[in-house]
């Protein structure tokens, strides 16, 4: 019932082999909102599409080397404040089942916050010996307050298009207006995150960090979308995409994309694991590389379980993540999408710190200047804390006109680190991240 691909990359790059995982059902919809066809075993297109991406483009396999030394180097100093990623979700429909409601979205955005944050309902049943390993990632997610070009927005593009279904991850057209998708948001800005009617049996699929802007995404079948509306059972818990944006913060399967136990998902603290998990095994679930209890992690949310049986993200996972938002995915930190049209700290003197390809944070020393707008008269607070969150410098703490401000932040007498300046105005706040090297 599969077919395992195997492809060699790089024998420098670390995550060496990967595996496709295909099976043959397809998910037909039609217009009358008929019951829908039960999926079997979940399938996940991450793999292949980003095979695909890198026959087509080199420098993503470049890329790819140079973010995985950047990861393998990253451990996490920080107890950073929490960021919030501003998402888009766009919505291609050729059905009216397939134009998701709004309260179906909301309903996904709703498990993204609570499993990034493990405040997911069903965290009791993660085996008391890896709770102690379940992970507050300190990623959380709005629904985009303002598009690219600064206009308000409800975070929802709804299009309709006369593709039936999208063929699997090989279909770049989703990712197209012209094509009948919809043309992705600012990468840089935004996690875009498509629902569609997507063939070939697949339940969705991302975009490793590293990879073509245009493409930066992910897609997910409409029926595995959400808590609530159009869902079907037994992805019925939005834990595809969480599963999904565990890839695009540069999570690999937790299996490590081989049946055997050689090929790892580079997390210590996940055990190595044989082939994938499906359905909803019982605790322990051994296998021939963990012949043993407690077994192999199935019910981490980067296995193939399903959505009832999933309920962590581990330590190890969240600093890959978080390896991935200082890194390549660095230029978020900057994102003003969550920031409702209002108060609005603009930008900062920070000089231009990431580039399209090669998204790392440049360092500032010793002056920054933060600058951002007030719409109304408000109590404004500009505070730095270090990276531990110790309040660092009160930059100001007043009543404040509307207006547009400027501030320096002298870091002379500080060390070299990570810093976060949080701007209160009233009932908003905005953090932002800065890095200080002497
Ligand atoms: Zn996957």
């Amino acid at each position: 019932m599969k077919n395992h691909l195997k492809t060699a990359f790089n024998s420098v790059f670390l995550f060496a082999f990967f595996s496709l995982l295909f099976t043959g059902h397809s998910y037909v919809g039609d217009e009358n909102n008929s019951p829908v066809v039960p999926q079997k075993d979940r399938t996940c297109g991450t793999v292949e599409f980003n095979e695909l991406q890198m026959q087509q483009n080199p420098e993503f396999k470049i890329n790819r080397e140079r973010i995985e030394e950047f990861t393998k180097n990253y451990t996490n100093p920080e107890s950073r404040l929490l960021i919030t990623i501003p998402v888009v979700v766009h919505v291609v429909f050729n059905t009216a089942q397939q134009n998701i409601s709004d309260a179906q979205i909301l309903s996904q955005i709703a498990v993204l916050n609570q499993d990034f944050a493990r405040l997911n309902a069903d965290t009791n049943q993660t085996p008391a010996v890896w709770k102690p390993l379940g992970a507050n990632t300190q990623i959380q997610f709005c629904l985009a307050q303002r598009d690219p070009n600064g206009n308000p927005t409800t975070g929802i593009t709804r299009t309709s298009t006369s593709v039936t279904a999208f063929n699997g991850s090989s279909d770049q057209r989703i990712f197209f207006t012209a094509q009948g998708g919809h043309d992705i948001w600012d990468r840089d800005k935004y996690l875009n995150i498509y629902t569609c009617n997507l063939g070939g049996g697949l339940l969705g699929y991302a975009q490793f960090p590293g990879g073509n802007p245009q493409t930066d995404g992910t897609v997910n079948l409409f029926s595995a979308f959400g808590t609530v509306g159009v869902v079907n059972p037994p992805y019925d818990k939005g834990r595809t995409v969480t599963h999904e944006v565990g890839h695009w913060f540069n999570l690999f399967h937790i299996w490590g994309d081989e049946p055997d136990c050689n090929q790892d998902d580079l997390v210590a603290d996940t055990p190595l694991q044989g082939p994938e998990n499906v359905g909803c095994p019982n605790f322990p679930q051994v296998d021939a590389c963990q012949p043993n209890s407690p077994g192999v992690m199935f019910m981490n949310y980067m296995d193939y379980s399903n959505d009832a049986c999933m309920n962590l993200f581990t330590l190890g996972q969240s600093v890959r993540m978080n390896a991935a938002i200082v890194g390549p995915r660095a230029s978020l930190l900057l994102s003003n999408g969550c920031v409702p049209i209002g108060i609005t700290p603009i930008s900062t003197g920070i000089p231009a710190q990431y580039s399209l390809e090669q998204n790392y944070p440049n360092p500032f020393n010793p002056v920054t200047n933060i600058r951002f707008d007030v719409a109304k008269s408000s109590n404004v607070s500009l505070k730095i804390y270090d990276a531990a969150g110790n309040e660092t410098a009160v930059l100001v703490n007043q009543d404040l006109n509307a207006g547009t401000y400027n501030y320096d932040f002298n870091a002379a007498n500080y060390p070299s680190g990570v810093y976060f300046y949080v701007l209160t105005a009233g009932e908003f706040t905005a953090t932002k991240k800065m890095v200080l090297i002497k």
